[in-house]
């Protein structure tokens, strides 16, 4: 047996398992444990420093789960937008692939958690379904490898996927999700590396929650990948209670870029049944993403956005101080000091001009928004050195 698998097997999967480690009472979580299951890995066990803290909220189920009666199972529409099992075709030329149900943790908070660690997932015949779909569909040109967890398939089975998917021509990108190397880092093996090194390009987003998830153990996981050729993003889901603080944040991205991966997105949480409990505030995470821009470095910060619910997709999220006012004179922008400044337009073209396009009809780029008048007197002269 490899030793990613053996040490997986070790993993804490049953209440009565936990109480040994963690001296919980097992009472209080078996009911939980029944309808979503629990793992951790050893690794994880190890970060966990005390009850309660950030890697003990992520994993450890939680009681509140089972009050989350009225919330969706699948608030994301995911199941109405898949046209082939474990297909869901959302956006225009990508497609996500749900190539397994397994992962390493159960993280408590997990958008599918109808799905994750239930038994009978991929039934024969529904890869080659899926890849037939992929074929037909030439407007596809990026898919993503979730779940579940990909990495957690034997190397045979992923370099199966990876070979089928690359006989199709259109499709330019793989890209895999994955917690694997924050929480089983002994997945990341030579062997794996290779397979990956063949299929390029391939992208992977990690998970990372909170900045004592990358040991140096987990940092060399990803520094493998990193050296196999692989760019690495960071997925970040803002939970209560775990990184809705503006400095635990700004040390998990330091950290992110010291283990060579890039801060992607910063999720507000969905409404996922059974993880309502760790949903914050909109402004929250408004308030995270202003403590990082202007305050270090620009690849440090994640675009934070809301998964809209109802099948919407992803919609970015920016504070909405920065674009104080705009028209076609120009912006008038905040920057991260609290200082303002005007951004010129170029000059219209004639035919484009208020003049040339008759009276009333040239305003067209004036958003009725942010009380510039207002913002810039309460700023006083400073900063306003360009109006
Ligand atoms: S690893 Fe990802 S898919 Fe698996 S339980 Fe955690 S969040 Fe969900």
């Amino acid at each position: 047996m490899e030793e990613w698998r053996r040490i997986l097997a070790e993993s804490v999967v049953t209440p009565k398992d936990l109480a040994a480690h963690l001296g919980i009472n097992p009472r209080e979580i078996e009911a939980v444990v029944g309808d979503y299951p629990m793992r951790i890995t050893p690794t994880v066990l190890a970060t966990i420093k005390e009850r309660g803290d950030a890697i003990w909220k992520q994993v450890v189920p939680d009681p509140a789960e089972m009050e989350d009666v009225d919330a969706e199972d699948d608030p994301l529409e995911e199941d109405l937008m898949s046209p082939v099992p474990h297909l869901v075709h959302r956006y225009p030329d990508r497609v996500l692939l749900m190539v397994t149900n397994q992962c390493p943790i159960y993280c408590r908070f997990c958008t599918r958690k109808r799905l994750v660690g239930k038994p009978g997932f991929l039934k024969k015949g529904e890869l080659e379904q899926a890849i037939a779909y992929l074929k037909e569909h030439t407007e596809v040109r990026d898919v993503i490898l979730s779940g579940g967890d990909p990495l957690l398939l034997p190397d045979h089975l992923l370099e199966r996927i990876f070979k089928a998917l690359r006989t199709i021509p259109h499709l330019e990108l793989i890209r895999i999700g994955s917690r694997v190397p924050g929480s089983l880092p002994q997945r990341i093996t030579p062997k794996l590396c290779e397979i990956v090194k063949q299929y390029h390009p391939i992208y992977m987003n990690l998970h990372f929650n909170h900045p004592d998830e990358l040991t140096l153990e987990v940092k060399a996981a990803c520094g493998m990948l990193a050296d196999a050729g692989v760019p690495l993003g960071a997925q970040t889901v803002l939970l209560k209670g775990v990184n809705d603080d503006p400095e635990v944040m700004k040390r998990l991205v330091h950290q992110l870029l010291l283990a060579r991966v890039k801060p992607y997105y910063l999720y507000q949480a969905d409404l996922t049944k059974g993880t309502n409990h760790f949903r914050t505030t909109v402004e929250t995470g408004m308030d995270i993403i202003r403590a990082l821009q202007g305050h270090t470095s620009g690849m440090a910060v994640p675009h934070f956005v809301i998964d809209a619910p109802g099948g919407g997709g992803k919609i970015p999220i920016l504070p909405p101080d920065y674009l104080m006012h705009l028209d076609e004179d120009g912006a008038v922008l905040k920057n991260y000091e609290n200082k303002t400044f005007h951004y010129p337009q170029p000059s219209l073209a004639p035919s484009l001009s208020p003049v040339g396009r008759g009276e009333g009809e040239g305003h067209s780029r004036e958003l009725p928004m942010v009380a510039a008048q207002h913002s810039l007197s309460a700023c006083g002269n400073g900063g306003l050195d360009d109006l």
